[in-house]
């Protein structure tokens, strides 16, 4: 008898007829001899919904209390899987985050997994019970809820399959990880597996099918992930280490992200340590910054621009305004119309050429460039927002993703 972590994500328990076919899905598992352990995300799009509703009541809602509304999400899903599992017959109970053993930091919306005491969880699943576990939080050494980040729940997954010696499976609306995201390239192709390097890379860089810290905790526990539709019997992908892709010298993904702000600080002063003054406010508001780019100075001064989510452009605004003051730079400029496109591979760092075919096929297309970022497997270009998709397709076909790859390996999960 084997022991599975899954998890289903939001569009699979969008409503009680999906919750229905999740819980008749763990049903033929358990059947099969499978012991089941299920972490649920919250209904659709709850999580969104609830922030929104936050904010009607108050410009400035308290971390904590955001915490306590948006864990609610995935306790729903867990209750009602928990019934629809009752409704078929299956011996089956829902914990929470915390009541599984999840002990998190204290930085709210975004904690960290401190450690995983699985004995509860374990209780139940030597009792024969299929255990629901609600993704996306746990507790803090205060007995308050925290929640680790959006895509939280692939991490709580890959998490408690690291803490419980399991296999993980996440199951999700698409049945696997394709070149591209198949909604903007539609004749993007599956991929049969993937290795923890290049996920990592494609995740962080906004394909969202995994989130980027369930990956890396995937990696560092060496945990394979096999990710599949929750709604086809379709093989998925395994995303695993240690594979060298030898004879593989080319592009394995692209990965794209609307949700890009861009801030440049102008006319910085050109002096030792004022990145560091610039950067560490913004680290200890916990302001996630991505791409950085320094200008060469001219008369002393330099242009300094990074981008950052969305979302936190409003509120990290007024931190860097301050910060320019207090550097004694000229001015801040803002704009929230970005978009990054990346192509990923392992091939990348072995071959010379992909920079300069992505610039080309970009420009091609009339895409401006405005930022580029790299490492070694990856090349990131920051463009105007509305022309990512065409971005996307056309780096697609540049690169010749919808052709099979002769290297590729065939891993079953
Ligand atoms: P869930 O609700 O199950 O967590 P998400 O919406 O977070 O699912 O992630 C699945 C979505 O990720 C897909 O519907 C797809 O549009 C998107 N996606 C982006 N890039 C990729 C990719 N390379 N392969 C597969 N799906 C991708
Ligand atoms: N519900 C949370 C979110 O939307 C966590 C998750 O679905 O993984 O981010
Ligand atoms: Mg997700």
């Amino acid at each position: 008898m084997s022991l599975v972590v899954q998890k289903y994500g939001g569009s699979s328990v969008a409503s009680a007829g999906h919750i229905k076919n999740v819980a008749a899905r763990i049903k033929r598992c358990a059947d099969r001899g499978d012991r089941v352990v299920a972490v649920v995300s919250a209904m659709g799009d709850t999580t969104d919904e609830l922030i929104a509703l936050a904010h009607q009541v108050t410009d400035h809602p308290q971390e904590r209390e955001m915490d306590v509304l948006l864990s609610t999400g995935e306790t729903v899903s867990s209750a009602l899987l928990v019934m629809a599992l009752h409704a078929i017959g299956v011996d089956a109970i829902s914990l929470s985050g915390g009541q599984a053993g999840m002990l998190t930091s204290a930085v709210h919306r975004n904690a960290r997994i401190v450690s995983i005491d699985p004995k509860r969880l374990k209780r139940e699943v030597e009792r024969g019970r299929v255990v629901i576990v609600a993704g996306f939080q746990g507790h803090t050494e205060e007995q308050d809820v925290a929640t680790i980040g959006r895509g939280g729940s692939d991490t709580t997954a890959v998490a408690f399959a690291a803490a419980l010696n399991a296999r993980c499976e996440i199951f999700t609306d698409v049945d696997g990880v394709y070149t591209a995201d198949p909604r903007v390239v539609p004749d993007a192709r599956k991929l049969k597996e993937i290795t923890y390097e290049e996920m990592l890379e494609l995740a962080s860089k906004g394909a969202k099918v995994m989130a980027p810290r369930a990956v890396e905790l995937g990696s560092v526990y060496n945990i394979p992930v096999y990710v599949a539709s929750s709604f086809k019997d379709e093989v998925g992908t395994l995303i695993h280490g240690g594979v060298d892709m030898e004879g593989f010298n080319r592009v394995r993904g692209i990965a794209h992200d609307v949700d890009v702000a861009k801030i440049t600080i102008r006319g910085v002063p050109d002096r030792p340590g004022v990145a560091a003054e610039i950067f560490q406010p913004l680290a200890d508001a916990h302001f996630s910054v991505d791409t950085i780019v320094q200008n060469a100075s001219e008369d002393k001064l330099t242009d300094l621009t990074f981008t950052l989510a969305k979302a936190d452009m409003a509120n990290a605004l007024p931190h860097v305004q301050d910060i320019a003051k207090k550097i004694g730079a000229k001015d801040v400029v803002a704009d929230e119309r970005m978009g990054k496109v990346s192509i990923v591979g392992t091939g990348i760092q072995s071959a010379p050429g992909y920079a300069a075919r992505m610039f080309a096929t970009l420009s091609a297309s009339g895409i401006n460039i405005e930022i580029i970022s790299t490492s070694e497997i990856r090349i990131t270009c920051i463009v105007p927002e509305d022309r990512v998709p065409d971005a996307v397709r056309a780096l697609h076909a540049a690169f010749e993703l919808e052709k099979a790859e002769a290297a590729e390996l065939t891993i079953q999960p």
